[in-house]
């Protein structure tokens, strides 16, 4: 992981750069990357004082991390204008319908199943276990960037002590878009968990290697599906590692928790929008239209997650059913950001949004004799895919002997011509 001497250089190339002119892409780079760095300072173990900070900020109430911030706050504000996505009616309705299916997932609990035990490892271990999961992944792309990152100790590092209102980030990837580097730093939590979030923030830097997503240049929101595809496999690859399968299936069931809440908190919150902006009664016969109104782009990027929550569950059945189409599929999510000006239509991977309210009635915990259900509804996803691919291969294929019959034709009436010009004698 960087110093804090290093930080510190590159914040002050950067704040030394935004002084010269810079065109808009490249401010947003610069402004980006810089609030990265801040963020990844307050992060940084070698924060000697951190505990210190963290005693005061609890005394003061919340005051002093308020006024260090209240700097940057502007940019940071500045910065949000650019995330707006374009969002209409349809696709409010259709991400209401994803929240309410996803708000009433039922997490059900084995009589012999245990919450998170502690357990101390090692970091080599964590590293090495990261390093064995993206080996036997078989994908050489996906691979290569996961050694890159992993074989690169300046790319990561472990954390005990985070700051306050930070500890539910169980791991962080920031993004330096100026020297095109991720930086991951993870918190030693002494649990399954640790094992997951080291993955799982591994994955965020091999989708930046895959293509820097700039954050107006994309569709905001969705950089969860890569992750929390590889979340998945990474569950089914820990009980193959002969992981107390107990442990496993309670890791399992957070990340179910995790989607029922993320679903249940968008709700709750345009509940509490409408009643601000309509009154309570008023609500009740709230529009789409009026719901629309009260879609921030804080809320949305919320609403997006969840959406990534079904999409990363279909990834991983296709997966399961066809590992190399699967797999693919991910590589094309990491490689084509859908553009901002559009509504998201994930159809070109098999993921249509019928297909994903479907997944969202059915989705379970992961694994696989729990998703048979799924795995039905994917097989026949796949079969579309297969059936696009093999028509688009046919189509190429017509093309190719039409054009071969048309020069054959053309050569023909040419030597036509020729004869008859010279007699018949060429
Ligand atoms: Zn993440």
């Amino acid at each position: 992981m960087l110093s804090r001497d290093e930080i510190r250089k590159k914040k002050k190339y950067i704040v030394e750069k935004l002084k010269t002119k810079v065109d808009a892409l490249e401010e947003e780079k610069l402004k980006s990357t810089l609030i990265s760095f801040i963020i990844l300072e307050s992060y940084n173990d070698k924060l000697k004082n951190i505990k210190l900070f963290n005693l005061l900020e609890k005394i003061s109430n919340g005051a002093i991390l308020e006024k260090s911030t209240q700097k940057f706050r502007g940019m940071w504000d500045d910065l949000k204008i650019n995330y707006s996505s374009y969002i209409d009616n349809d696709y409010v309705s259709f991400l209401l319908q994803l929240a309410n299916n996803l708000s009433q997932i039922q997490v059900q609990y084995d009589e012999d199943e245990t919450e998170l035990l502690p357990f101390n490892f090692s970091n080599e271990y964590v590293i090495k276990l990261s390093k064995l999961f993206y080996k036997e992944l078989g994908d050489k792309y996906i691979e290569d960037k996961a050694m890159a990152i992993l074989n690169d100790e300046s790319h990561y590092g472990f954390t005990k002590t985070v700051l306050v209102g930070n500890e539910l980030d169980y791991g962080m990837t920031i993004y330096d878009t100026v020297f095109n580097k991720p930086y991951i730093t993870c918190q030693k939590l002494g649990n399954l968990m640790e094992l997951q979030a080291f993955n799982h923030e591994i994955m965020h830097g091999i989708d930046f290697y895959s293509m820097p997503k700039i954050p107006s240049q994309i569709y905001y929101g969705f950089h969860e599906i890569p992750t929390y595809t590889i979340d998945y496999l990474f569950h089914d690859y820990l009980d193959n590692m002969g992981i107390d399968k107990q442990q496993v299936k309670a890791l399992r069931r957070k990340k179910l928790q995790y989607t029922k809440l993320t679903a249940s908190r968008v709700l709750f919150q345009i509940q509490h929008r409408l009643n601000e902006k309509f009154g309570m009664k008023n609500t009740v016969n709230a529009t789409i239209q009026d719901i629309k109104s009260v879609i921030t782009d804080d809320l949305l990027k919320e609403m997006l997650e969840m959406e990534s929550c079904v999409i990363a569950d279909g990834l991983y059945n296709q997966i399961l059913i066809d590992k190399e189409l699967g797999l693919k599929n991910l590589k094309m999510i990491m490689e084509h950001p859908l553009p901002r000006d559009k509504i998201p239509d994930f159809s070109f991977i098999g993921l249509d949004n019928n297909s994903l309210l479907n997944l969202s009635q059915n989705i379970m915990i992961s694994s696989a004799e729990n998703n048979q259900k799924n795995n039905m509804l994917q097989e026949k996803q796949l079969q579309m895919i297969r059936r696009l691919i093999n028509k688009d291969s046919n189509k190429l294929a017509f093309i190719k002997s039409s054009f071969l019959i048309i020069i054959i034709v053309l050569f023909a009436i040419l030597i036509a011509v020729l004869m008859i010009k010279n007699g018949g004698v060429i």
